[in-house]
């Protein structure tokens, strides 16, 4: 059931119980006396979900209503621009950025979700600032969360790893260094458009950075370009963008990424 149905279906439940005390009160000389069951709603029963446990690494597995993007060795849920089979490389139970071969785009199209992902600066980068590890998650192929090595690694802060790029950096810096993953955990509710194109609510975004909030419902104000202000264009689900940055430092890996819509 989606969120706006059962945000309904509880005011619904909360409208009935005020009617009931409302129209009683209003027969009787007395207010009627509230009972603790009268505000209880046994309906509708959240469904069961089993829970993904930590693995030794602490890398926490997806839950059992999760979409699975990348498990440990099938990059087939991505492709190319062009449409083709995602040219990064896996080894090792995660996979790489294959410099040169451009950003990979998730098959399938998303709108609100809640998206796990773990990434790794590679031990012993090189290079300084925005060319130190750079890579990218954009939300619906639009809204960029940062990725960058952001240990030890000065940069301007709208650029630094959780911030969305070029609008609101992250309310704290809780990286890992080179060598250990790191864990985002983004919870993401797109855009809305009137027919006409224009915007009725803008998009908002959570991020989870290891245990630590970095963006706390923040509000995105368009796309996220490295030149140019941010501005909405519509637009319907869209996919998970990993970024091919570039860069002539080592490349980022990724690894156990799943997601779930809302
Ligand atoms: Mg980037």
């Amino acid at each position: 059931m989606s969120q706006l149905r059962l945000d309904l279906k509880i005011i619904s439940s909360i409208i009935l119980v005020s009617t009931i005390y409302f129209a009683h009160a209003q027969d009787s000389p007395q207010p009627m006396k509230m009972k603790s069951a009268m505000t209880e709603l046994w309906e509708p029963i959240p469904a069961v979900v089993t829970p993904g446990l930590p693995d030794v690494t602490g890398s926490t597995k997806a839950p059992s209503d999760a979409i699975v993007l990348f498990g440990d060795t099938d990059l087939s849920a991505w492709q190319n621009k062009e449409g083709h089979a995602a040219e990064w490389s896996v080894h090792d139970g995660v996979f790489t950025v294959n410099k040169g071969k451009g950003d990979i785009f998730s098959k399938q199209s998303f709108e609100d979700f809640q998206l796990h992902i773990e990434w790794m600066v590679p031990q012993g980068i090189t290079g300084e600032g925005q060319r130190r590890g750079n890579s990218g998650i954009f939300l619906q192929n639009m809204y960029e969360v940062q990725v960058v090595d952001s240990y030890e690694n000065l940069t301007y802060v709208n650029g630094q790893a959780g911030s969305i790029y070029k609008q609101t950096p992250p309310l704290k810096n809780a990286m890992r260094p080179p060598g250990d993953w790191n864990v985002f955990d983004i919870i993401y509710t797109a855009p809305r458009f009137k027919e006409n194109g224009s915007l009725i609510v803008p998009a908002y975004v959570t991020v989870i950075h290891n245990g630590v909030i970095i963006q706390n419902h923040t509000q995105i104000t368009g796309h996220t370009p490295n030149t140019g202000l941010p501005k909405y264009k519509p637009h319907g689900p869209g996919p998970i963008r990993l970024q091919d940055h570039g860069d002539p430092s080592e490349a980022i890996s990724f690894r156990n990424i799943w997601i779930r819509e809302m």
